[in-house]
Order: C-alpha cells, then structure tokens, then sequence
C-alpha cells in the first residue's frame, strides 16, 4: 500500500464555504439579495435589503410600532400618573406580502 494515499489530503473543495448553510449572511425576502451589512446592524431585525426596505414604506414600512402607556395610577384616581410608555416592534406582515406581490408582478412584467 502507498504510503502517500494513506494521508488524508484535503482538496481545495474541501475549504468551499457554503453561503446557504451559513446563517449568518441575510437576505432579502423579497430579492434574495445579500443585505447590506450596516442595514443589518442598524436595524437587527430587517429582512431586507436597502432598497426593498424603501419600497415597503409606501406601504407602511417594514415594522409597526405599537406603543402602550404604561398607567400606575389606580383605576378611577383623578391623579393621572402615567408611567413609560412600552413600545413594541412587530413585524409588518401586510405590507411585506403587498412588496412580494408587487416584487412578483415586476419580475412576470419584465419577461
Ligand atoms: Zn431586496
């Protein structure tokens, strides 16, 4: 037996990164574009890229904030006593299906 085949030699494919099992690169929903990363880092939460983030707007934007005043005061006190207002991010899922519809209906027109 050949002493040289018995090593294990990693070829080049060996060290292919494989971009679809790395979930640390983003991508658009609606154009599987790679999304900027100073998107990703000033908005964590986005699902998308630069310039489906600005088309979703028309739609009422990529998120709904949601805020709710905080009321510490007892129920029926004439003393109002409003405490932090709570804000909560949730997802625009409206709009988002609006921006695939409209993303499709360019992509069939383009044909
Ligand atoms: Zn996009």
């Amino acid at each position: 037996m050949c002493s040289r085949e018995g090593r294990f030699r990693p070829g080049p494919a060996f060290f292919t990164r494989h971009p679809e099992l790395e979930d640390c690169t983003r991508r658009c929903i609606v154009c599987k574009c790679e999304i900027e990363a100073e998107r990703v880092e000033a908005i964590a939460a986005t699902r998308l890229c630069a310039k489906h983030g600005r088309e979703i707007e028309q739609y009422g934007g990529e998120f709904t904030l949601t805020a709710a005043q905080e009321r510490t005061s007892k129920q029926g006190s004439l003393k109002l006593n409003y405490g932090g207002i709570s804000t909560a991010l949730s997802r625009n899922n409206e709009a988002l299906g609006k921006l695939l519809d409209e993303y499709e209906r360019q992509q069939y027109s383009n044909e």
